[in-house]
């Protein structure tokens, strides 16, 4: 059995300036072929993909020449289309050349933004359907905060989607897929499936499944897959910060050729979750960055340290509004990660900086109007350290961290930076014991290393005053390529 891996993702926030361009897939380790694309993310899908197709016998993977994450992150806009078909030209040609091939996986994210392109995960599925023949089968594994809708489903046989934000089941999925590939390529398992979509546009700040009832959507999708054996049931919960007209929450019910079935239970996570519509979107507060700030100094002062002040919305990494609100509040024994300067950081590097050095920089601001304008920091370097996030690590970033105020730390990077783990700061050479409050940029992934592992017993959530693009409040952006008023709760539309 030879079964063909290709990998295309990314998670585009449409609104950004700057387009994500070919060059930004292309660094040292990207693209990947062969063994190298399949020993990329062994914790996440492709390893837990790899993992379980090769416990079959007789199952050949074809790495096929891949872009991994751009370098960007997730901090750039539009994908260019001479990027989109330059890396799916060269799978397309590949394909075709090292077939013929029984069945492919697809290591998608679900919420790609190309220019010219409105659905370019099914755009990838159908191509790739168009060289591989009716016969073959195809599966592609999502993040929950895919836009998709029926098209994607159309071309490709079976699509597995992550449960959880923060997404902890990213290498189960990837084992799923392959286990079931394998399966569908022998004939035992026959991919039937319903896709409905639910007019619900949500910022992904309100997202986190670890409360109610979000914990229950989860649930009731994991009944349905433990009381049908073959029953698999994905909650897209769609990513709003991409204008592309299939935004919003999907559900895909996928079951071993039973239509009725996968129709009934569609319906009825549906219903379940229209029902909850209003509490769904109130789980979360999400503050003013002026009362956050303050909020975090009480904390402090009663001792329910270490704060995490989370700014979720910055989409560019150059922001200041939280930095600049620290320094207006006085606020002590606060480390600031990260700030978004890779000309500071290059100057500094330029200059030979070390430890101790006094140093005088302006960072972040400037990009765009939602990054406010930059901060003059007078401070004394504290390291240079290299780049520690899984995204970041070993692509020759430096990030450095600069002492100033009264106990105060901020850490320069070249792009925008979620810290998800404490250990990526400590790791950095940071020490815990040093910080009160840690001002972080993240939604909700960082719930996974502050919050689940029980790290931090204050945790708030903050924007700035002006709704720009990073807001809760998805009426202020600029669609173009959907009417918001079509989606709850920003119109009134029926299910
Ligand atoms: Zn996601």
């Amino acid at each position: 059995m030879r079964i063909a891996v290709l990998q295309f993702a990314h998670e585009t926030v449409t609104f950004l300036p700057f387009d994500t361009t070919e060059d930004d897939f292309r660094y040292p380790g990207s693209p990947a072929t062969g063994e190298a694309l399949l020993a990329t993310d062994p914790k996440g899908y492709m390893g837990g993909f790899v993992q379980v197709a090769r416990e079959f016998e007789g199952v050949e993977l074809v790495g096929i020449e891949s872009p991994l994450w751009p370098k960007t992150g997730t901090g750039s806009g539009w994908i260019t289309n001479e990027a989109f078909e330059s890396f799916v030209g060269r799978q397309i040609e590949q394909l075709k050349v090292q077939g013929p091939f029984d069945g492919a996986y697809l290591a998608l994210h679900g919420a790609m933004g190309v220019r010219g392109v409105p659905r370019p995960e099914a755009e990838i599925a159908r191509r790739v359907r168009a060289v591989l023949g009716p016969a073959a089968r195809i599966v592609g594994t999502f993040d929950p905060h895919g836009n998709e809708d029926e098209e994607f489903l159309r071309h490709a046989d079976m699509a597995f989607c992550v449960k959880y934000f923060p997404h902890y089941d990213m290498h189960l999925q990837g084992e799923r897929a392959a286990r079931m590939l394998v399966r569908a390529v022998r004939g035992d398992f026959v991919p039937s499936h319903v896709t409905l979509k639910l007019p619900i546009l949500s910022p992904t700040a309100l997202q986190w499944t670890g409360a109610s009832p979000w914990s229950d959507l989860v649930q009731r999708a994991l009944t349905w897959e433990a009381r049908e054996p073959d029953v698999f049931v994905n909650v897209f919960f769609g990513f709003p910060w991409s204008d592309v007209p299939d935004a919003g929450m999907t559900f895909q019910v996928l079951t071993n050729g039973k239509p009725d079935l996968a129709q009934r239970v569609a319906r009825d996570m549906a219903d379940w979750t229209w029902r909850r519509r209003e509490a769904l979107l109130g789980t979360t507060k999400v503050l003013r960055i002026g009362e956050g700030v303050t909020l975090a100094k009480q904390a402090v002062a009663e001792g329910r340290t270490p704060v995490v002040l989370a700014d979720h919305s910055d989409r560019s990494g150059y922001a200041t509004w939280l930095l600049r609100e620290i320094i207006a509040q006085g606020l002590s024994r606060t480390l600031v990660a990260t700030i978004a300067a890779p000309d500071a950081i290059a100057g500094l590097m330029e200059a030979g900086v070390k430890p101790g050095d006094a140093v005088e920089v302006e960072i972040g601001g400037r990009v765009d109007p939602s990054a406010g304008e930059p901060v003059r920091i007078i401070g004394q370097v504290l390291l240079v350290a290299d780049a520690t996030t899984a995204r970041a690590k070993g692509r020759g970033q430096a990030w450095v961290a600069i002492r100033f105020g009264d106990g105060n730390v901020v850490v320069l990077s070249p792009f925008l930076v979620q810290i998800i783990e404490p250990d990526e700061l400590w790791s950095l050479g940071l020490s815990a014991v040093d910080y009160d409050v840690i001002a972080i940029k993240s939604r909700v992934h960082f719930r996974r290393g502050f919050d689940d592992s029980g790290f931090a017993p204050t945790i708030l959530l903050v924007e700035p005053d002006e709704p720009f693009l990073g807001t809760v409040r998805l009426e202020a952006l600029p669609y173009r390529h959907l009417t918001i008023g079509d989606y709850y709760p920003y119109g009134a539309p029926a299910l």
